[in-house]
């Protein structure tokens, strides 16, 4: 294992869609076990393949239950609105406020290209949501309700990072 430089805002990497996953290769694997570190390392709750400069359909997740890796990921049910302070692994020292599904569902491929379904309230919505948008290119400062506001120095620990 490794870790894995994280890409930040201003690489044009973090704006490109990602391509499915069309099978576990060692390579793959590797690369999961890698970005789980990384994530580790950076105290954060969920990271995208692009966030590491791979443009694979590839997210990890861990608020604090589980570890999860959703592969080739798709919603496929959501419902609830919440609005709440939201941050990026690659977006430092910043946070903003974004609405997002209070619940949503997922349709995934796990670490064995098994088919699987995984449902999310509340921090795991907003995660699952945060992370797949990261698949698309998309990323959460441009959906924020008052634009990016400063984390202060004491309250670093406090923060979501995504
Ligand atoms: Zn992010």
């Amino acid at each position: 294992m490794a870790l894995r430089q994280i890409r930040e805002i201003g690489d044009d990497i973090l704006l490109k869609p990602c391509r499915d996953v069309k099978e576990i290769t060692p390579h793959v694997r590797e690369l999961i076990d890698d970005m789980f570190e990384t994530l580790y390392d950076a105290d954060g709750v969920g990271l995208a393949a692009p966030q590491v400069g791979i443009l694979k359909k590839i997210v990890i997740i861990d608020t604090g239950d589980d570890p999860h890796v959703l592969i080739n990921p798709v919603i496929i049910s959501q419902s609830g609105e919440q609005e709440g302070s939201e941050g990026c692994l690659s977006v430092p020292g910043k946070y903003g406020i974004v609405k997002r599904p209070m619940y949503v569902k997922v349709s995934y491929y796990d670490e064995n290209m098994e088919r699987r379904e995984m449902e999310g309230t509340e921090l795991m919505a907003r995660a699952i949501c945060h992370e797949l948008d990261h698949l698309e290119g998309k990323l959460y400062v441009d959906m924020t309700k008052d634009g990016l506001h400063d984390v202060e120095e004491e309250e670093e620990d406090g923060g979501e990072k995504d």
